[in-house]
């Protein structure tokens, strides 16, 4: 059974709470964890804050740090097989759609670890020959890494890659629907050699673990990956303490396809925007917002493939997409499409549970399109974060982009056309964090990734994902000091 992992050591739970973790592919029993409390949370603190005042760490040369990530990233390519095949047995998503997750996380140790020691500071010209400055960056203490079930191990190494090179110290709250991988990578944060106290595992519901990270006094910096909901919750219990916050929150948004785009491509890439792990992506791209000249023809054709699409579970090779995380958030979509349709949607395409045998026991939706959709409607603008498309409709270049920003979230969105002036144009004035020309869902280690508006606070990877991390603190000094005599006395 897992446990938790406080102050270097593995360990149970004070209360000996137990959580039984089921795939949603099938509803069977997959892993046993141990579910802590409130009081387990407060021990993980006080071990990351005595870690971080008292041990070794936050003085250890940064170069030192990244080599430890750099050997989180061998030993997790070495043991790439296992980890995948529990991520999918906890999310329920496909196998190969696992492997590539992992190699993305393995990308992100090697890019956390290889820029360690590569931005030492920087001098600032004072304008005066007595006096010289600089910025150094500090570590800003004790992090809270909090994070959702959709990308379990991906989101949490986006966290504590930067948070150890930076020379922080953290406490790690994974999703409790999702925990097996985040004890995996905390055993190879053990083998790779972090010092006790350093990293911290918790294990438990958002309410018992997460909200006293937030409330801690002891906590510095809150980077939270999830819902808009959770986020503001999270903000106002951070207040009191006055933290920092990197909040990663939802997103809606919006593929858009001009008429004169590669018909062919922008068809392919629609479905994969939208209908990838079933939709639980935060970038899925789930408003198409089309030409009208171009949108009956596109819709039938995107209709048509939708229906194709095979569910099935994580290691069936003919799977093509999984389940929902859990009979709860199914009921979720399922309200979000009839929302839709009584607001006067027109469904063409799922809508429904599978019939076909073998997938009852999972928490499988069918690929949904509804049609003839606008910003009035709560499927539109609010995050259903399954596999419903909505499609909107657009009539020129400045309609196109009132309706992609037209949007509380920011987080990410595309645009399709062969006109590459307009694809710029387009791509400029969207208001989101990301925004993919001819293509969609690429990322990069190296490249920031965050929202606009209600998609959140600040940016994970890239340069300024490090930042998230470390305190530019100023020192002057004076080289040549004598009295001022600003005062005559
Ligand atoms: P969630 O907000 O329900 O939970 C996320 C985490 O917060 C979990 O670990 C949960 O236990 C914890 N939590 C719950 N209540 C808490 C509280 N009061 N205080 C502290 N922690 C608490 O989100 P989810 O359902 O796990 O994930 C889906 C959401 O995540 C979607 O909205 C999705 O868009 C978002 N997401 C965003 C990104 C991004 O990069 N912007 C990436 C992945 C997922």
């Amino acid at each position: 059974m897992a446990d938790l992992y406080v102050d270097g050591a593995w360990r149970k739970p004070m209360h000996g709470g137990l959580r039984h973790i089921h795939c949603p592919a099938d509803g069977r029993r997959v892993a046993s964890v141990s579910e802590g409390t409130r009081e387990d949370a407060e021990d993980a603190v006080r071990a990351a804050r005595w870690a971080f005042d008292e041990g070794p760490w936050p003085h250890t040369p940064e170069r030192e740090r990244g080599a430890v990530l750099l050997r989180v990233a061998e030993l997790l390519e070495r043991r790439a097989g296992d980890v995948a095949r529990a991520e999918s047995l906890d999310t329920g998503k496909r196998l190969v759609e696992s492997e590539y997750d992992v190699a993305d996380v393995v990308a992100c140790f090697r890019y956390f670890g290889s820029v360690a020691g590569t931005s030492p500071g920087r001098v600032v010209d004072t304008g005066r020959a007595d006096a010289i400055s600089r910025i150094d960056y500090e570590p800003v203490g004790v992090c809270g890494l909090i994070t959702p079930w959709n990308y379990p191990l991906l989101q949490a190494a986006w966290k504590v890659a930067p948070a150890l090179v930076a020379g922080n110290t953290f406490v790690l709250k994974p999703s409790e629907l999702t925990p097996s991988t985040s004890v995996m990578l905390m055993k190879l944060l053990e083998e790779a050699g972090l010092p006790a106290g350093v990293g911290n595992l918790v294990l438990g519901a958002g309410s018992e673990v997460g909200a006293p990270l937030a409330e801690h006094s002891y906590v510095d910096l809150i980077s939270f990956t999830g819902g808009l909901g959770t986020g503001q919750r999270i903000m106002e219990a951070s207040a009191a303490t006055v933290k920092k916050l990197a909040l990663e929150l939802g997103g809606k948004n919006p593929n858009v396809v001009f008429a004169d785009a590669d018909v062919e491509t922008a068809l392919d890439f629609a479905l994969t925007a939208v209908f990838l792990h079933s939709g639980q992506v935060c970038s899925a791209g789930a408003r198409l917002v089309v030409q009208d000249s171009l949108h009956d023809d596109f819709v039938d054709e995107l209709v048509r493939r939708a229906q194709l699409i095979r569910l099935g579970g994580p290691f069936d090779d003919r799977t093509e997409t999984g389940p929902l995380i859990s009979a709860a958030h199914r009921a979720k979509v399922e309200e979000y499409v009839a929302t839709g349709i009584a607001e006067g949607a027109v469904l063409r395409c799922g809508g429904r549970r599978p019939d076909e045998a073998g997938l009852d026991e999972g928490y499988y939706y069918l690929p949904t399109i509804l049609d003839e959709c606008h910003q009035g409607m709560a499927v539109v603008h609010e995050e259903s974060f399954g596999p419903v498309l909505t499609v909107e409709r657009f009539t020129d270049e400045d309609n196109a982009v009132q309706i992609a920003n037209d949007t509380e979230y920011g987080l990410a969105g595309a645009v399709w056309t062969q006109d590459a002036g307009k694809a710029q144009r387009v791509a400029r004035r969207m208001r989101h964090g990301t925004v993919w020309i001819n293509d969609y869902h690429p990322y990069l280690p190296q490249a920031e990734w965050g929202g606009f508006g209600r998609s959140g606070i600040g940016r994970e990877l890239g340069p300024a994902g490090l930042d998230e991390y470390r305190e530019p603190k100023h020192i002057w000094q004076n080289i040549d000091p004598r009295p001022q005599r600003w005062f005559s006395g």
